[in-house]
């Protein structure tokens, strides 16, 4: 596969990575033991009974997958959760 490195997209990665390495370092200064670190994607899809066109196709395909994204991203975290807390 190729992948080709978009400068806007490299300049937006070091910008998140900082982000989260600063996170990651306030963990750390709370006593945090990274060494239990997690991560998990998650996604947040429109509710079961979502009309919007995307559900719909979703509906006819009987596949969830393809229903419209409230949000998607993921969790950082430590411990024995399972990050499901909210
Ligand atoms: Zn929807």
């Amino acid at each position: 596969m190729f992948f080709k490195k978009d400068p806007r997209t490299e300049a937006l990665l070091e910008m998140a990575l900082k982000q989260v390495e600063k996170m990651l370092r306030e963990m750390t200064s709370d006593g945090k033991d990274l060494a239990k670190l997690k991560l998990k994607k998650y996604q947040k899809t429109h509710y079961t009974d979502c009309l919007c066109p995307k559900c719909n196709i979703a509906k006819k395909k009987n596949n969830p997958h393809l229903r419209g994204l409230l949000e998607e991203g993921f969790k950082v975290y430590v411990g024995e959760g399972g990050g499901e807390e909210d």
